[in-house]
């Protein structure tokens, strides 16, 4: 059975003290919670959140990295220190990466090797902008974003990556992928995990569905055959909110 996995992205929000509080107030709310919960904090927050949810079964996310190990790369963070502090997730090319820092596809397979390569798990993020689907071409995104991000993962590597489907006109935008429309990219990119690997290992993988996921959509979308819960921006800054998407993620 693959895995459910309900991950919050913070983004550039929240200091140190929000974090500690947003977690206090977090933990009672999803205690005993079988699926996997993950946060993408800033990196300046990845310490305070590592501390505040040792114990529970919250695992923590960086939301960016560099794939070198370390160097004269001003202002970069290596999967070594993300390593040292307890990360065990991160995110890979999401769409606010791709476009406002022009993160290549090959730049974004070179993190996703590194990734692997030191322990880490990247949840990779693609999906397509509104005028790809209005041109008809999602499938065609999404598949060379694919092919070209997870070039030379072997099947052994794959078992560690997540993938995160995010049509990049739902992200922030309070416009939510109908789960049709969902279920009907999910399902293309399963078929193309069973060509590239085989049947089983595609089987085995999450795909998580992002954009404008929210308490009263997520049940309907996570129940979806290939969506296998969701990545989750503004929706999961409070905790009662995140708590809501938990227990969505926790009923299937
Ligand atoms: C995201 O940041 O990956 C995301 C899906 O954001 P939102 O839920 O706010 O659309």
């Amino acid at each position: 059975m693959r895995k459910i996995i309900v991950a919050g992205n913070w983004k550039m929000n929240k200091t140190r003290t929000e974090t500690e509080k947003f977690f206090k107030e977090l933990l009672p709310l999803v205690e005993g919670k079988t699926v996997e919960m993950v946060i993408a904090a800033p990196f300046t927050n990845l310490e305070t959140a590592i501390r505040e949810t040792k114990g529970s079964n919250i695992k923590i996310a960086a939301q960016n990295m560099n794939p070198k190990e370390n160097g004269a790369y001003t202002g970069e963070v290596s999967p070594l220190m993300l390593k040292d502090l307890g990360v065990e997730y991160v995110l890979v090319g999401h769409s606010e990466r791709r476009e406002y820092y022009k993160e290549s596809n090959e730049f974004i397979n070179e993190k996703v090797c590194s990734a692997i390569d030191h322990g880490l798990k990247p949840i990779l993020c693609f999906g397509e902008t509104l005028e790809q689907r209005e041109s008809n071409i999602t499938e065609k995104v999404v598949e060379e974003q694919l092919r070209e991000g997870l070039k030379g993962v072997c099947e052994k590597g794959i078992l560690n990556v997540v993938l995160a489907y995010e049509p990049v006109w739902a992200i922030g935008t309070g416009k939510t992928a109908t789960f049709e429309q969902a279920q009907e990219v999910h399902a293309f990119i399963r078929k193309l995990l069973t060509e590239m690997y085989n049947e089983e290992i595609a089987n085995e993988i999450t795909i998580q569905y992002g954009g404008s996921m929210k308490p009263e959509n997520a049940l309907e979308l996570m129940s979806q055959n290939d969506i296998d819960g969701g990545l989750i921006g503004g929706a999961a800054l409070e905790p009662a909110s995140f708590a809501k998407l938990v227990e969505a993620g926790s009923s299937i």
